[in-house]
């Protein structure tokens, strides 16, 4: 009999996520840095009225005229990725 050994050398080295610096969570309809999906037509009635309406993320948030210069919420872009629709 071999006294065979399986020796796991495969280390993962930890992840160590680089934090933003922490920014003030607000969560009452406010602006926050990201661009978020939304139904078209609530995003046409917020950019009249103003008000914050719901996104695919479930945010509150108020949509911005230039979307563009902010980069896309991470959830929403994974929930439209899996075929989520509001
Ligand atoms: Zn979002």
């Amino acid at each position: 009999m071999s006294t065979l050994k399986c020796v796991e050398t495969t280390t993962i080295p930890v992840e160590t996520p680089v934090e933003a610096p922490s920014r003030p969570v607000t969560d009452d309809g406010d602006h926050d840095r990201f661009a978020h999906y939304a139904r078209r037509d609530d995003v046409a009635r917020a950019y009249v009225t103003g008000e914050a309406i719901v996104a695919l993320c479930g945010k509150k948030w108020v949509p911005t005229r230039d979307p563009e210069a902010y980069p896309i919420c991470v959830t929403c872009k994974e929930r439209r990725a899996a075929g989520w629709s509001i």
